[in-house]
């Protein structure tokens, strides 16, 4: 009927209402168009090793590749048993001997894991303690299940740890648990045993559940020392431990990441009940890839050669911070970990009262994409996060660009 014309009348739900990831949000859409239209951008915007030269270990791609013809059907739904028996058995390696293959599910990547968990969870009113930055996601998908995410702060000048207090200060009778996103993405923090032990203190007496994001736990540099949490929770704190092969193994194409539950299961039969509903109602993730699981937990061929001082990524985020600390008005704090920096800009000095804007003026006139702080649910726009994957070169010359633009800019 004409009378409707120019009336959407197909809206998305109101549950998206809250939902934000921003990381792929306008900036990224202005990037396409601009590449559709025949520029090339360089993309310091997202964690993605294949493209910059960072390719899967063969051995991971001959064994899926092996697989293929018994990967037609479903799988059971939390994934192949042997996938299941090499994440358990990765994990005793690490000092963890309570896991069961039973307790672990494969997923889609961490990030189908994730929305998962929480739909699981969460109840409306329900609050999830989620660090400030974050990876969106986690915002995003506490959102989506109708919780409240509560965001804690990472002190900047105390190398990005989680503030202890701060989390103690928030915490309700709604809190139900504590995300963990070690290393950290955006921040590259690795934690130390003290912040962890303290996490978990207030776990324990609050008597939260744990989020471990530790897709990043094998992207260390220097002698930063990467411990799981579920080392530290025990028997008497659930944890949920989420980890995949998107970073360490450089296939976040393929998809593949697992959920490993530890702690006191008998009290959460109804929540992992909840879990295994919603993974059967998924049939089973994608099987080709769990089979790279196997190949590549019960081999060397990690990311540790690539990120040693000498390695390409240690050299990569070396410079980067060094030169991102040399241009007026930016400071970065080092990363021990993952693939960012989280670099602060002078509001003051340029002017900056909306940092998206800031990350679309920088990719118009320098081609550059970053994403900007707020994207991670930071509260400022004086921050924004640059991905050090490309090569020593690239990132060379854009981070001379970054700080030719910024020499002259001015958003007031
Ligand atoms: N968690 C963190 C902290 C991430 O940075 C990412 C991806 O960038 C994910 C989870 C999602 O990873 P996956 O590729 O396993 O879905």
């Amino acid at each position: 009927a004409a009378f409707l014309e120019g009336i959407t009348v197909f809206s998305q739900s109101s549950k998206l209402s809250n939902v934000l990831y921003d990381i792929r949000g306008p900036v990224l859409e202005e990037a396409d168009r601009m590449e559709a239209a025949g520029n090339r951008i360089l993309k310091l915007n997202i964690g993605n090793p294949a493209p910059f030269g960072f390719e899967a270990p063969d051995a991971i791609l001959v064994d899926m590749i092996k697989h293929l013809p018994e990967a037609q059907g479903y799988s059971d739904s939390r994934g192949i048993l042997s996938a299941r028996r090499a994440v358990v058995q990765y994990y005793e390696t690490k000092g963890i001997r309570s896991l069961d293959a039973d307790d672990v599910y494969l997923g889609n990547g961490v990030s189908e894991l994730i929305t998962l968990a929480m739909q699981a969870l969460c109840d409306p009113g329900d609050e999830i303690l989620v660090p400030m930055p974050d990876y969106p996601l986690w915002t995003a998908s506490v959102a989506l299940s109708g919780g409240t995410p509560v965001h804690y702060r990472c002190a900047e000048d105390e190398g990005w740890m989680p503030d202890l207090e701060d989390i103690a200060a928030k915490i309700t009778p709604r809190t139900r648990g504590i995300v963990v996103i070690n290393p950290n993405n955006p921040t590259g923090a690795v934690y130390s045993r003290e912040t962890l032990e303290g996490l978990v203190k207030l776990a324990r007496e609050h008597d939260l559940l744990m989020f471990a994001d530790e897709i990043y736990e094998k992207i260390t540099y220097g002698d930063a020392e990467m411990i799981n949490l579920a080392t530290i929770t025990g028997d008497d704190v659930l944890c949920l431990t989420f980890s995949g092969l998107s970073k360490a193994y450089r296939i976040a194409g393929y998809r593949s990441g697992w959920l490993a539950i530890t702690g006191p299961l008998h009290r959460a039969s109804s929540y992992i009940e909840g879990i295994r509903l919603l993974a059967n109602m998924r049939m089973c993730s994608n099987v080709p890839s769990q089979h790279a699981i196997q190949a590549a937990l019960g081999g060397h061929q990690t990311i540790e050669d690539l990120v040693l001082p000498t390695g390409r990524l240690g050299a990569q985020m070396d410079l980067s911070a060094r030169k991102l600390n040399e241009i007026d008005g930016v400071s970065a704090q080092p990363a021990d970990g993952a693939l960012y920096l989280f670099a602060k800009l002078d509001v003051e000095r340029f002017g900056i009262v909306d940092d998206q804007r800031f990350a679309l003026d920088l990719l118009r006139e320098q081609k550059i994409l970053v994403s900007h702080g707020r994207a991670f649910n930071w509260d400022k726009p004086d921050h924004f996060r640059l991905v050090t994957l490309p090569s020593v070169e690239v990132l060379d010359e854009a981070l001379d660009r970054l700080g030719d633009f910024l020499s002259g800019y001015e958003q007031r």
